[in-house]
C-alpha cells in the first residue's frame, strides 16, 4: 500500500465541493453552469476526478493540482476548457464549431437548427449506451423505432398517425413512391418548388416513380384547374408550401380545405409538403400568419410532411403525420428501410418534441432566438461594442439592421435587430470578413455596404468573447504592417 498515493487520493475534493467552487468562478464556469446545466458540469467534474485519480495511481509523484482553496477550481476550469470545450473546436476534426454572427437563425450552411443543450446531452447519453431503440421491454420482443415519437407527434399535431424518416425530402419521396408510383400527381405550377441542395419537386416525384401533372399558372391556380386534371390515372393531389419565395400581387392558390373536398369527391388523397411547418403560431411574435401544423392537419389531408430541423428546432428529420391507413402503407414500403431515421436523430427529435409537450419553449434555441426582444439585442450589441471599440485598428458602431429566419421559412420577413458594425482602418471589409471566417473557430459575419456586421441574435454563450479575441488578433496582425 502506497501511503503517499492514498493520501493524495483522499485529498481529492468531493464533487459538491468543486461545484461550489466553480459557482464562484469566471465567465467560463458560468457558461457551463448556466448553458451546460448543472448536470453537465457535474458530469465533467466526475470525469475530471476519475482522471485525477488515474493520474495519481499511475505516477509516483503526481500531484497535478494544489488541492486547497481556489486552485482546484481553477484547475478544473482549465481542464474543462481544454478537454470539454476543446472537443468543440478540435482543429484535427473536419466538422467544427462555427460562430454564426449572421443573424440567420436557420443557417443551412451552418447546420440549420441548434439543439437545446438539454436535448444535446440526451443525444450524447444515448450515443454511449445501449437503448431500447427497437426493443419492446415488456415482452422482450423486437419493437419499432417509431413508437418513441409517434404518440407525442399525434398529440402535438392532432393527427391519427405519424412516422419519421431521414429528412423531409425523403418523406416526400416515400409518399410519392408509396401512393403514386406509376401514376399521376397533380401539382400547381406555382408550387413547383426548388429548395437548396437540388431538391426539386418535379425531380423528387420522378425519383418516386410518379408522373407530374402541372396545373394552373405560376401566379394563379384555381380549384377548377385541379378538377379538370383529375382522371383515372390520378393518384394524388399534392400541395407544396412555397417556403423560400413569395409570389406577390396578382395571385391565387387553392387552400388545403378546398383541395380535400375535391379529393374526397374524386376518391383521391391530398398530401401537403409543408416544408418548415411550425407547431407554434408565429403571429404572436409578429410574423405573418401561417397555419400551424395542427391547423393544416385539421383540413383532413391524407398526409402532411415537414422538416425536423427548420422551425421545429430539432435534428434533420422528415416527419409525416396524417391518416392511419396511409401511414400504414408508408411503413409497408421497402424504401422506408433505406430512408430510416438514425437512433441519434431519433433521440434528438424525441428530446425536442418533449420540450414542446412541456411548453418549455424558451429552451428551444430557434424560438428563443426568434423571440429575442429588440432591447435585449440592443444590449447585446452594446456589450460587444464596448469591447470592440477598444481595438484601435478597427472602427465600430452600433447599427439597426434585420435578422432572417432562414431555412426557407418566412423568406420575406425582416426581423428588426441591432448589430455591431466593424471595419478596418487598414485593409478592406472583405479581408476582415475573411479573417474572421478563417480563425480557429470560424466566425461567419455579413457584409453590408462598407461594414462587417455581427448580429447578436444568433450568438450562443461564449461566442462574443471569441469574436472580440479574434478581432484583437486582427489588431496584432495590423501592428506588423
Ligand atoms: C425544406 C423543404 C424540403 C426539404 O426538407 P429537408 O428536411 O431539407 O429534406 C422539402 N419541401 C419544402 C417545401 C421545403 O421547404
Amino acid at each position: 500500500m502506497d501511503e503517499g498515493k492514498l493520501q493524495r487520493l483522499r485529498a481529492l475534493p468531493a464533487v459538491h465541493e468543486i461545484l461550489a467552487e466553480l459557482q464562484g468562478l469566471d465567465e467560463f464556469a458560468k457558461f457551463f453552469i448556466e448553458e451546460g446545466g448543472v448536470s453537465n458540469v457535474t458530469y465533467a467534474v466526475r470525469h475530471f476526478l476519475t482522471k485525477a485519480r488515474g493520474e495519481i495511481m499511475r505516477s509516483e509523484d503526481a500531484y497535478p493540482w494544489k488541492l486547497a482553496g481556489t486552485d482546484f477550481g481553477e484547475a478544473i476550469q482549465k481542464w474543462l476548457k481544454q478537454e470539454v470545450y476543446h472537443e468543440l473546436v478540435n482543429p484535427a476534426m473536419s466538422l467544427r464549431r462555427v460562430i454564426n454572427a449572421t443573424g440567420v437563425v436557420l443557417h443551412t450552411n451552418c447546420g440549420r437548427a441548434v439543439l437545446a443543450p438539454k436535448v444535446a446531452r440526451f443525444v450524447a447519453a444515448q450515443a454511449e449506451r445501449y437503448s431500447n431503440l427497437e426493443l419492446d421491454v415488456d415482452s422482450g420482443e423486437r419493437g419499432s423505432r417509431y413508437v418513441h415519437v409517434e404518440e407525442i407527434l399525434k398529440q402535438l399535431t392532432g393527427a391519427e398517425a405519424a412516422m419519421v424518416v431521414n429528412n423531409n425530402a425523403a418523406a416526400v419521396l416515400l409518399v410519392m413512391n408509396t401512393l403514386a408510383q406509376g401514376k399521376e400527381v397533380i401539382v400547381s405550377r406555382g408550387e413547383l418548388v426548388e429548395v437548396g441542395g437540388s431538391f426539386r419537386i418535379p425531380e423528387v416525384l420522378k425519383a418516386g416513380g410518379a408522373r407530374l401533372v402541372e396545373v394552373g399558372s405560376t401566379n394563379k391556380t384555381w380549384l377548377k384547374d385541379y378538377e379538370n386534371a383529375l382522371g383515372p390515372e390520378t393518384a394524388l393531389l399534392l400541395k407544396v408550401h412555397t417556403s423560400n419565395y413569395r409570389i406577390e400581387g396578382f395571385t391565387h392558390a387553392v387552400d388545403g380545405n378546398e383541395l380535400v373536398k375535391l379529393g374526397e369527391g374524386a376518391g383521391v388523397p391530398v398530401v401537403e409538403d409543408l416544408g418548415s411547418g411550425s407547431f407554434l403560431d408565429g403571429t404572436e411574435l409578429g410574423f405573418p400568419p401561417e397555419p400551424t401544423i395542427a391547423q393544416v392537419v385539421t383540413a383532413g389531408l391524407a398526409l402532411v410532411t415537414f422538416s425536423g430541423d427548420k422551425l421545429l428546432g430539432g435534428p434533420q428529420a422528415g416527419i409525416i403525420v396524417g391518416k392511419r391507413e396511409y401511414v400504414e402503407r408508408l411503413r409497408q414500403n421497402q424504401l422506408t428501410r433505406a430512408l430510416r431515421i438514425d437512433k441519434l436523430t431519433l433521440a434528438a427529435l424525441e428530446g425536442t418534441l418533449r420540450l414542446y409537450e412541456k411548453e418549455n419553449l424558451e429552451e428551444i434555441p430557434v424560438w428563443r432566438m426568434l423571440s429575442l426582444p429588440v432591447v435585449e439585442l440592443r444590449l447585446r450589441a452594446e456589450e460587444l461594442y464596448a469591447h470592440i471599440s477598444q481595438i484601435e485598428e478597427l472602427e465600430a458602431e452600433i447599427q439597426e439592421d434585420y435578422s432572417q429566419v432562414g431555412g426557407g421559412a418566412w423568406p420575406t420577413v425582416n426581423i428588426p435587430t441591432w448589430v455591431v458594425a466593424v471595419r478596418p482602418r487598414h485593409g478592406s471589409v472583405e479581408e476582415l470578413e475573411r479573417f474572421l471566417r478563417r480563425g480557429q473557430v470560424p466566425i461567419l459575419s455579413r457584409i453590408r455596404k462598407d461594414w462587417v456586421l455581427c448580429d447578436g441574435r444568433t450568438l450562443l454563450a461564449g461566442d462574443s468573447e471569441e469574436i472580440v479575441s479574434r478581432l484583437q488578433a486582427w489588431e496584432e496582425k495590423g501592428a506588423k504592417w
